[in-house]
């Protein structure tokens, strides 16, 4: 049976960066994931994250060259909705800071960090986890193959559906937004290369956020959440009969529609672990919390776990204790616990101002987004939330 300090399971952007942080610390890491993402899609990945200069600054300890992976810089957010005159605008230059974050497919992502996990040679196993225990003073795990390997501490980074977390018997509160974020890429004649759009109807966010172009065409990616059934029957519609829905919605920055990927549909939900602890095992990013997407913020709230955990790891190891004492895991959990459940319970907030109807509704959404317009203080401190700093 192979021995580690740690083992991280899931090669998700968590899962790669926790191990690659760790392996870079002097503490032996293996990392389990069946299916590594090694090959670029030729083709626009159809999820994009945005990255806050906070997840950015994590990411810049790691040896990954971002010049070799298309990305976009964005330098503004505009915020509207369907009912209110003035929208929202969010700008670095004003904000003092270079760019408000990095906008880069999911595919694109993983492949950088698996590039790097490989350019570090820290051991791999290209095998799902099956069972797992304690034994020994030791978490041990029994991969797809039979093969055993054990660590001090195994970390779960395997996404929202954790098998992981369900063996350890952790519980989870969860709640359906009856919602399905519907997601495609958009080809169009405007170049919006700098600006990430959002427009609330009736509070269902329709965002757009621009990509490296492929083949010299300016592309957006569309992430609009909608109740199920009408992401589902915009998701049957022809492209032709979809461009013909989405135009109208759009600035005219964008230009003319010129054509729309295949779309798919994600159906909305929010978790979070009753706890984060286990014996000799810890969970971080979507296994631990899963929050809507409107305000971009899933991912960047599980590297804000992999910084804690890895502080708190090393901490661990510079007082000559075990990397599983619970009392540093837990730690971990009160540090983070907190703010995903903040960003967690705001998400629903956000929607329901904007969902606001009649004319109150559209009054307080009109005001309140001409009060942030005027009131550079208060927008700039939104703005700052959002990105992390
Ligand atoms: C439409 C949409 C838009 C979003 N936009 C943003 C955004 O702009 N910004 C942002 O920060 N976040 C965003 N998010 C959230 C973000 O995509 C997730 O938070 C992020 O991908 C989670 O990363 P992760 O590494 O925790 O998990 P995942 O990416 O889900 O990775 C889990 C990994 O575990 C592996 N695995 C599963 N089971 C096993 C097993 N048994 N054994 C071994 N490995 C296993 C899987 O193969 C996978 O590689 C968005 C989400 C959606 C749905």
């Amino acid at each position: 049976m192979s021995s580690f300090d740690v083992i991280v399971v899931g090669a998700g952007p968590a899962g790669l960066t926790l191990a690659a942080l760790l392996h870079q610390a002097g503490i032996a890491v293996a990392l389990v994931e069946p299916q590594p993402l090694r090959h670029l899609p030729a083709t626009h990945d159809l999820r994009t994250v945005a990255l806050t200069p906070a997840s950015l600054a994590l990411l810049a300890r790691l040896p990954l060259t971002w010049s070799a992976w298309r990305h976009v810089d964005y330098r503004q957010v505009r915020v509207e909705d369907a009912d209110a005159s003035t929208p929202l605008l969010f700008d670095a230059e004003s904000m003092g800071v270079a760019c408000l974050g990095r906008l880069i497919e999911n595919a694109v992502l993983q492949c950088a960090l698996q590039d790097c996990v490989d350019t570090l040679a820290l051991p791999q196993y290209e095998q799902a986890v099956g069972a797992t225990g304690v034994a020994a003073g030791q978490r041990w795990l029994e991969l797809a193959d039979g093969q055993r390997l054990q660590a001090e501490l195994v970390v779960a980074c395997d996404g929202a559906q954790s098998p992981l977390r369900r063996q350890l018997g952790i519980e989870l509160w969860q709640h359906d937004y009856a919602q399905s974020a519907l997601v495609a890429c958009v080809h169009h004649s405007g170049d919006a290369q700098v600006q990430a759009w959002q427009r609330f109807e009736r509070g269902y966010p329709l965002a757009l956020l621009p990509l490296s172009p492929l083949a010299g065409v300016a592309s957006s990616n569309l992430v609009w959440s909608l109740p199920r059934p009408r992401a589902e029957a915009l998701l049957a519609l022809s492209e032709a009969a979809f461009i013909d829905h989405l135009a109208p919605r759009l600035p005219p920055l964008y230009g003319r529609l010129l054509a729309v990927s295949a779309r798919a549909l994600y159906p909305l939900q929010a978790r979070h672990a009753d706890t984060y602890c286990a014996d000799r095992a810890v969970l971080v990013g979507d296994a631990a919390h899963v929050i809507h997407p409107l305000a971009g913020q899933g991912l960047n709230l599980g590297l804000a776990d992999v910084d804690v955990l890895v502080q708190e790891l090393l901490r661990l190891r510079e007082r000559g204790l075990s990397l599983a004492e619970p009392l540093g895991l837990r730690r971990y959990e009160r540090r983070r616990r907190p703010q995903n459940q903040r960003m967690q319970q705001a998400m629903p907030w956000i929607q329901g101002v904007f969902a606001q109807d009649g004319p109150l509704g559209a009054l307080l959404k009109g005001e309140g987004l001409a009060m942030l317009a005027r009131h550079a203080g208060l927008r700039h401190w939104l703005g700052r939330q959002a990105l992390g700093t």
